[in-house]
């Protein structure tokens, strides 16, 4: 582990994130973890899960709160529209619409960028798979690289974006996990907010299947 490489992670809490969290503070320095409040569904239990899983690792969490995302946010996770359920996965690009937050993964990264480059930080990991990276564009290595090039011109300190997941599917993520000791048991992945998951919405469906693939009986347990 190299101490002298400092990285922030973006944590929601859901399996993504802290598989991040976990495959990186292996590596350097993760003593940041940022969590957004955009008034999404899941806030509160987003909130708990990740204070969970960065008191777990020893680290430092900030809540940043976003509430004129809400305002603009028109789409379910926000919004009162119905979550879409996973029961047919292979839509999940019809019902990508309902659940897009207005350039999410975009803004998050400038902020923690911001973070970055006026504390000294070289990384900001993100959970970005390839998986969701089917469904949306901004979970793919050529947004990766892009924002990247916008660091070096945007920040003094040139940081960089870590996706360490970028290469992995859902199942791929649990099986690295199981691997790694990460806690599975801390995650949160539910879109609803109900403070369990609701084992019905997109992100419960793929969790779900993840787990079932791995024959991880003790999550799917614990978690369902
Ligand atoms: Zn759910």
């Amino acid at each position: 582990m190299n101490k002298n490489i400092k990285s922030i992670i973006l944590l929601s809490g859901g399996l993504d994130s802290l598989v991040s969290l976990g495959a990186e503070i292996e590596k350097h320095n993760v003593s940041l973890a940022l969590t957004f409040d955009y008034g999404q569904k899941s806030v509160t239990d987003e909130i708990e899960a990740s204070r969970k899983i960065a008191d777990y690792y020893g680290i430092k969490h900030k809540i940043i709160k976003l509430g004129w995302l809400k305002e603009i946010t028109k789409t379910a996770l926000v919004g009162e529209a119905q979550i879409p359920t996973g029961k047919d996965l292979a839509n999940a690009h019809e019902s990508m619409s309902n659940v897009w937050v207005p350039n999410r993964n975009g803004l998050f990264l400038n902020i923690a960028a911001s973070f970055a480059d006026a504390d000294d930080y070289d990384y900001i990991v993100i959970g970005a798979n390839r998986e969701e990276g089917e469904t949306f564009t901004d979970n793919t290595e050529t947004f990766i690289e892009r924002v990247n090039s916008e660091f070096e011109y945007s920040t003094v300190k040139k940081v960089k974006v870590l996706a360490p997941l970028i290469k992995f599917d859902k199942t791929e993520i649990v099986s690295f996990a199981i691997k790694n000791k990460v806690p599975l048991e801390l995650t949160m992945s539910c879109y609803q907010g109900g403070g369990k998951h609701c084992g019905k919405c997109e992100s419960c469906v793929r969790l779900k299947n993840a787990l079932k693939a791995n024959s991880a009986e003790k999550y799917l347990k614990i978690l369902f």
